[in-house]
């Protein structure tokens, strides 16, 4: 059997010590790059050779055929439940896709073992009715962020969080490539894009950024901080990426967007001239998020916004894999969409919690980062030198915030003057409030004829 990292190997330890003490639903959570896959599938080898039957759920494609090949080349024989595929039940380990799974779950026969992979989904009906049918089995769900769109906890699905090592420490101990953060300044604003179910509406969202401005400042500053890396560019929606991608072409940057809906073979033929080299850039909608790695990967340009931390950490931490060819790679990550001043860096300290209610202290993460104006690298705001640069961040920057203050001091005055006006009934009213703020008189006789006031 495979041997596991010490670490891989405490997680265990630590798992099977929170069932034996009565936890039924146990959450473990650790970062992308710590194999959460191996740790998982020495477990269920375990439980194989203990005569135990085992349920692994995923709730993509892309995450089944992953798992089925990492199950074979760990030499655990396995079934699959997938649409369309005929079943084994004789087999003791079940690969299945979540809704193939409920909608077999008289066909599976007895299971004493549930693995639910990327477990922050654990909270749909569809996984509720799977562990309802099941109550009696021992469920692990795995996850890098043990959190819901929206930010609250998972302590209605698990009893137990079990928090394996950080992102600091698997890049301490080379299990993920150190990284580089550039956030330049976008012209994008997102400010005004309104949010529903926990992130932002994406229609609206691609109007505010699928713009030839905002995307030449992409294809800049990819040349001028990411030149001729393999980069992965992460946009809104199939039309922005389809631009940005042409954007990048024209700038003669050779880029393809690919999605989901890309053709199976065609998508297979653009990996793999990505993974030769010949083509730079790929730019897609959520789809090299969770369990669909593209080799080779050095850099990451963040152009979709978004709420979601689940989204954020997966997306830019996609091109931290180490590289054996390359035992010094450094990834880059240029955030166009200023995820991290929502977010947070991605080898911040998070604190995981199951409470359903989220601490109010996460959403203050990230808003004490700051940008460098010199070289656009991410640092700690308290900081008044660039770690990276030595650039000394200007006073300016004080006043601006003040500035800003001012403005919104500002506007909101206007908001009670507005107020105020509101309630005048009658012109000598209105020529009081004229007198106060040195208004001209026509004013009077404007807003008097707006409210329809007489005489
Ligand atoms: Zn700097």
């Amino acid at each position: 059997m495979i041997a596991l990292r010490p670490y891989q190997a405490d997680m265990v330890h630590h798992i099977m010590n929170s069932f034996s003490q009565g936890a039924q639903r146990v959450c473990a959570v650790a970062p992308c790059g710590a194999g959460k896959t191996i740790t998982v599938g020495w477990m269920i080898a375990r439980a194989q050779l203990q005569g135990l039957r085992t349920l692994f759920i995923v709730h993509r494609k892309e995450l089944l055929e992953q798992a089925d090949r990492t199950f074979m080349d760990m030499g655990i024989r396995h079934g699959i439940i997938a649409p369309g595929t005929g079943m084994d039940p004789s087999q003791t380990v079940q690969i299945g896709s979540t809704q193939t799974v409920a909608k077999r779950l008289e066909k599976i026969g007895p299971i004493d073992f549930i693995v639910i992979d990327e477990a922050h989904h654990a909270t749909a009906n569809t996984w509720r009715t799977i562990m309802a049918y099941y109550q009696q089995a021992e469920t692990l769900g795995v996850t890098a962020t043990p959190a819901r769109l929206g930010g609250s906890g998972l302590g209605d699905v698990f009893q137990d969080l079990v928090i394996g090592p950080t992102v600091q420490q698997l890049i301490q101990w080379g299990n993920l490539a150190p990284y580089r953060y550039f956030a330049p300044p976008s012209k994008a604003n997102v400010g005004s894009v309104p949010v529903r179910m926990g992130d932002y509406i994406k229609s609206e969202l691609e109007t505010a950024v699928n713009d030839a401005d905002i995307i030449g400042d992409i294809v800049a500053n990819y040349r001028k901080l990411a030149n001729g890396m393999q980069a992965c560019c992460y946009c809104v929606t199939r039309k922005h990426s389809e631009h940005v991608a042409a954007m990048f072409r024209a700038a003669g940057i050779s880029a393809q967007h690919v999605d989901g809906e890309t053709d199976k073979s065609l998508r297979a033929t653009i990996i793999d001239r990505f993974r030769k080299r010949d083509i730079n850039v790929l730019c897609n909608v959520d789809l090299f998020g969770e369990g669909f790695d593209v080799p080779g990967m050095e850099a990451v340009i963040l152009a979709r916004p978004t709420q979601s931390l689940t989204l954020y950490i997966q997306q830019s931490m996609r091109a931290m894999r180490p590289d054996p060819n390359n035992p010094n790679k450094t990834a880059v990550i240029i955030d166009h969409a200023g995820n991290c001043f929502r977010h947070g860096l991605p080898d911040d300290d998070r604190e995981w919690t199951l409470k359903v209610k989220p601490k109010r202290k996460r959403e203050d993460t990230g808003t004490s980062l700051t940008m460098c104006e010199k070289c656009f690298q991410v640092y700690e705001s308290h900081l008044r030198t660039c770690p990276y640069c030595g650039y000394v961040k200007p006073v300016a920057q004080k006043e601006l915030t003040q500035a800003d203050g001012e403005l919104q001091e500002i506007a909101r005055i206007k908001r009670e003057q507005r107020m105020e006006v509101g309630k005048a009934r009658t012109k000598q009213e209105l020529e009081q409030i004229a007198i106060e703020r040195g208004y001209k008189l026509g004013w009077v006789s404007k807003i008097a004829k707006v409210k329809g006031i007489r005489g």
